[in-house]
């Protein structure tokens, strides 16, 4: 897809001219960035931008397999990837380079100062910034992506009753997410029993599922690069009153965030409008993590929906809505959703049922 490349480095360009007026040229550095500007997909990768050029460096294990994904770019091969493509747009004239200051280490930025002899510039965001507005195709992948983590859950849903352990429901959703024609996971599935599900980001164990527990599954589908990111939590066998109180409560906030999340929304009003539900049940202090996030190349990208965001929500953006209570030593409840947002009401792609459905 040269064309759809070479339009995002046109925008990504113009992004970095109003951050840094006086730049001639952007050092890329961040693989996601890189990929999303180029189609490359290597896991070395640096491009430098500029306004009517574009220089991909990686290395000689890539050699191929550049030409085929970015033939429209010129390549430069060197293991010292980053000084030699620095080096070469330098002596070719160079000027003032703007770097992504979140995706540099010091290393490389003294490198990269010892070949040009200067400073950079810092930007923050740039790429990231084009990156939330995402094109029918790339909405399409995500579509896919949510669909297969849909139908990959349900699935399994009738194999899981007390004594399953938390480690054998991820396998059986992860084989059953490649099953159907997934690439990859979007991260590792994330299966929390009883009070491990009190932990957001609880690793699965050994541990089986008891009678009257939470269990709680957050996972995700990859598809062409582009991720899905859901959770549901169930209960086993008769649901207690606390369980049916926290999992109603997080369910009316998922769906207060759900229908906030429109277009040129305020980022904080959103995760407002979810936490207000839960604060006003009496949880506020249970529920210590923003409400959500964009998804996309990567799984946790921008915009990031909390109480501190600054910004606005852009149509046509994937992000998820995840509101949660963690009641330590008893048991948690998120419910997430991947959503695309809309001018009017934004659609949810992740559509498994939100109420509390009883297993086993
Ligand atoms: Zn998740
Ligand atoms: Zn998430």
């Amino acid at each position: 897809m040269p064309e759809v490349h070479a339009r995002r480095r046109a925008q990504a360009w113009a992004r970095a001219l109003d951050a840094c007026p006086e730049a001639t040229a952007l050092l890329v550095t961040s693989l996601a960035n890189v990929r999303y500007l180029t189609g490359f997909t290597g896991s070395n990768g640096v491009l430098l931008l500029s306004e009517d050029a574009a220089l991909l460096g990686t290395d000689g294990r890539y050699a191929v397999q550049v030409v085929e994904q970015s033939p429209d770019l010129s390549v430069h091969l060197d293991r010292a990837t980053l000084p030699a493509v620095t080096s070469v747009w330098h002596s070719g004239g160079g000027g003032v380079l703007a770097v992504e200051s979140e995706h540099l280490s010091v290393s490389d930025l003294r490198a990269l100062e010892r070949v040009i002899g200067a400073s950079p510039r810092e930007t923050t965001g740039v790429v990231e910034a084009c990156r939330m507005h995402k094109d029918a195709s790339e909405i399409a992948l995500i579509d896919r992506a949510c669909t297969i983590s849909d139908e990959a859950l349900q699935a399994i849903l009738p194999r899981i009753h007390a004594g399953v352990t938390e480690r054998e429901v991820a396998r059986w959703l992860e084989a059953q997410i490649f099953a159907l024609g997934a690439d990859e996971l979007s991260f590792e599935t994330i299966v929390a029993a009883g009070p491990n599900s009190a932990k957001p980001h609880h690793e699965p164990s050994p541990r089986p599922v008891e009678e009257g527990e939470f269990l709680l599954i957050d996972f995700g589908a990859a598809v062409g690069g582009y991720h899905a990111d859901e959770t549901r939590t169930f209960v086993i066998g008769e649901p207690a009153d606390w369980q049916r109180e926290i999992h109603a409560v997080v369910a009316r906030a998922q769906e207060a965030g759900r229908a906030t999340a429109r277009a040129d929304a305020d980022l904080r009003s959103v995760d407002a409008a979810a936490r207000s539900v839960i604060a006003e049940a009496g949880y506020a202090e249970f529920f210590d993590h923003g409400l959500g996030h964009g998804v996309g190349i990567e799984i946790h990208e921008a915009p990031f929906l909390g109480p501190r965001a600054t910004g606005r929500l852009p149509a046509g953006s994937p992000v998820t809505i995840e509101p949660g209570i963690y009641l330590p030593g008893r048991g948690g409840v998120r419910i997430e959703d991947t959503i695309l947002v809309a001018e009017g009401p934004s659609r949810s792609l992740t559509t498994s049922p939100r109420d509390l459905v009883v297993l086993g």
